[in-house]
């Protein structure tokens, strides 16, 4: 469902390309754990999956059409409409209640008016979150509530891709594996970026990024 053809990018800043000719394939199936050292590309990888950057060489495609990077309506609609996003830091809006910064993300994608309460609740229900937390505010939550509403947060708009940067990062041990759980029930493809081998039994796949180059390994077809 996406293909990376020989994608290159080099910062300006940098005296290497910090991705060098990368090929990639994600199917429907996925669940890829992205690792490589601090600084080796994930994050960057992950804005050009994202759409959040277009200044690389190469092509992306989504759903067999060719991401056109003067093509803005589309971009913006796939990026909307179609990718979920999870961070580290959740990126909760922090003087809005739950319920509003979900609200806000429904009326962003465009949920009729009537059906936002239903859609909350089920994105609630999915994340295994009760309804008295609806009137917190992020800060009244715990790092694992907190992604828990981010992860609703991003299921509001039915995604066909997760793509997620360090999820797990601010999390305790026994937290990081409820939300890796958690990720894995939504049966949706996902790529993690991540440092911890603690998502690796999670994954259906894992990718290490060294060099600029990007290493494959099918977890099933392992030695
Ligand atoms: P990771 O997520 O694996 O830690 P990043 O993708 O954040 O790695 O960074 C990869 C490399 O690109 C690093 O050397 C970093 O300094 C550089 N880099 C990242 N973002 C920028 C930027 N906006 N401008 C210049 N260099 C950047
Ligand atoms: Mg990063």
């Amino acid at each position: 469902m996406i293909k990376l053809r020989n994608i290159t990018k080099q910062y300006p800043t940098e005296p290497l390309p910090t991705l060098d000719g990368l090929d990639l394939e994600i199917s429907a199936d996925d669940l890829i754990g992205l690792y490589g050292a601090s600084g080796s590309g994930k994050s960057t990888l992950l804005r050009i999956l994202g759409l959040f950057d277009f200044d690389y060489e190469g092509e992306l495609h989504f759903d067999g059409s060719k991401i056109d990077v003067e093509n803005h309506a589309m971009i913006t609609t796939i990026r909307r409409e179609k990718i979920g996003f999870i961070f580290q830091d959740f990126k909760l809006i922090s003087d809005k209640t739950v319920k509003e910064n979900l609200e806000w993300v429904c009326i962003l994608s465009k949920i009729p008016k009537k059906h936002i309460k239903r859609s909350i609740n089920r994105a609630f229900f999915r994340v295994s979150l009760s309804q008295n937390m609806l009137d917190k505010y992020p800060h009244q939550l715990s790092g694992g509530q907190q992604q828990r509403v981010a992860i609703a947060r991003t299921l509001l708009k039915s995604p066909q891709f997760i793509i997620a940067d360090e999820p797990t990062g601010a999390l305790d041990q026994s937290t990081k594996s409820e939300i890796l759980s958690l990720i894995k029930s939504l049966k949706i493809p996902c790529i993690i970026a991540t440092h911890d081998l603690e998502t690796q039994p999670y994954c259906t796949r894992i990718l290490y990024i060294h060099s600029g180059k990007l290493h494959d390994t099918h977890k099933d077809k392992a030695p």
